[in-house]
């Protein structure tokens, strides 16, 4: 028998309304104990929305609907009430408290969309794509997750597998027939299927960035020599005052973050720590360490160089990032233009204001790259490595027919492949796998 769980699904809060979700095999008779309605909840159909009071001791704690789904039609796949009571600080609470003396236990962070994969309501891809759709800073993110949990990724994932199962079935029609030395499948046959299997991994693969940005925002870091005007873009960026823009150098100490929407794409903006050159006035830069790591996690370096100091004050610098993070997207902003005869479309006055709405539209083009890349499904770190390891059997697959190798080798390979998708759904799992799944929700979900 399921324990019966129970928790508020609602942020905790001030709020129109709370929503408590119950869910096990006694959740219609246990909210049924405090719910007072023209009907019990164990006598409606399925899918129906009843009013009712809520009391416990004959004393009334509000007014709700209670939602009814009989098992195995719900989220969980159990029987579940869906509570909504008044919002705010003491009434949800109250409900819970009842639910809990009434035999219902308090709910661990994600077990309801855990019972819902363990019940096979959900795949694992379709767990995932829930935190996504719940975290995503970008709408482009948030509807690439609705599409995960629609089943878009379980269908490529299907599509995959078929292509597994054709070359084993090529490879194995061979080996009916081995003795009279028949070949059947053209071994170029193999290869191709095999290669354009890899490929299709790869590309999947290859989004694992595209799809960090869709969830978690574009990311770009200002940096520059002391005094450019780093802290002034930043403000000018936000639309607000937020970083201390002063005179003296070095007023931001390590760095400053925050987002702003452009478009519907979440775009954090972070405003280093000034960098100087040391003394030899060699390429090393003093501070570089503590900006380093800021840059590295960057998908965006705007590099800002004071024009007045000439316009190729900050190329030292430039090359200097460039070396240290091969492939990023590093830019040079040339700053200050207002006190110079230029006015070129890509400079900018931070003080001023010109140029920045360019400067968004920039940012706003290179994110949006993103939102095509991503294939409609968002891969993760676990896709990532898992679909490795599937390109990597592949690949040896490929050489052993290279090799002319045995076909039961060969297929040993294309099963190791087909096991480790099995994996990506959670066809196989162990708690580890999904203990670091579910760290990712929350209490409610
Ligand atoms: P940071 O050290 O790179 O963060 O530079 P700040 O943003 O603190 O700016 C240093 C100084 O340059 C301040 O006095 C700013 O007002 C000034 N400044 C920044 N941007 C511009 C600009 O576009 N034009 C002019 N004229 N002054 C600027």
């Amino acid at each position: 028998m399921k324990r019966t769980i129970a928790a508020l699904a609602t942020p905790p809060g001030i709020g129109g309304i709370a929503v408590i979700r119950v869910s096990g095999d006694d959740a219609i008779q246990i909210s049924d104990k405090m719910f007072h309605g023209k009907h019990s909840l164990s006598d409606v159909d399925t899918h129906t929305i009843h009013y009712g009071l809520i009391k416990a001791d004959e004393i009334l704690v509000d007014t709700v609907t209670a939602a009814v789904f009989k098992e195995p039609a719900s989220y969980t796949g159990e029987n579940v009430i869906e509570i909504s009571c008044h919002g705010g600080m003491i009434v949800a609470g109250r409900i819970l408290d009842i639910l809990y003396a009434n035999g219902a236990s308090p709910a661990e962070p994600g077990e309801f969309t855990k019972r819902a994969f363990l019940n096979g309501k959900l795949d694992l891809t379709q767990v995932e794509a829930v935190a996504d759709i719940i975290h995503s800073a970008t709408v482009p993110g948030a509807a690439t997750a609705a599409r995960q949990l629609t089943g878009s990724f379980t269908k490529k994932l299907s599509d995959l597998r078929i292509k597994l199962l054709d070359i084993s079935s090529l490879l194995e029609l061979e080996l009916d027939f081995a003795e009279e030395d028949i070949e059947f499948a053209d071994r170029s046959k193999i290869i191709a299927k095999i290669d354009e299997t890899r490929d299709f991994c790869k590309l999947l693969i290859d989004s694992f960035e595209s799809a960090e940005i869709l969830r978690s925002g574009y990311f770009v870091a200002i940096a520059g020599y002391p005094n450019s005007g780093k802290s002034t873009l930043f403000n000018s960026l936000l639309g607000k005052k937020r970083a201390i823009v002063s005179e003296i150098a070095g007023t931001t100490r390590d760095y400053l973050e925050e987002n702003i929407m452009i478009n519907g794409i979440a775009i954090r903006i972070s405003d280093t720590a000034g960098l100087r050159e040391n003394s030899e006035d060699l390429i090393e830069i003093e501070g570089i360490k503590m900006v380093e790591s800021v840059m590295s996690e960057a998908n965006m370096i705007i590099i800002l160089n004071d024009i007045t100091l000439g316009m190729d004050h900050s190329d030292k610098l430039l090359l200097s990032i460039k070396s240290k993070f091969p492939g990023k997207e590093i830019i040079l902003l040339q700053n200050k233009t207002d006190l110079t005869e230029f006015a070129e479309e890509s400079y900018i006055s931070a003080l001023k204001g010109r140029g920045i709405d360019l400067l968004k539209n920039m940012i706003y083009d290179k994110a949006k790259v993103s939102e095509d890349r991503v294939n409609d499904v968002l891969i993760n770190s676990r896709h990532a490595d898992l679909l490795g390891s599937a390109s990597r059997a592949l690949e040896s697959a490929k050489e052993l027919v290279l090799n002319d190798s045995d076909n039961e080798i060969i297929s040993i390979e294309i099963r190791k492949a087909t096991k480790i998708l099995g994996e990506l759904t959670g066809e196989s799992w162990n708690e580890e796998v999904l203990a670091h799944i579910f760290s990712r929700f929350c209490i409610g979900k």
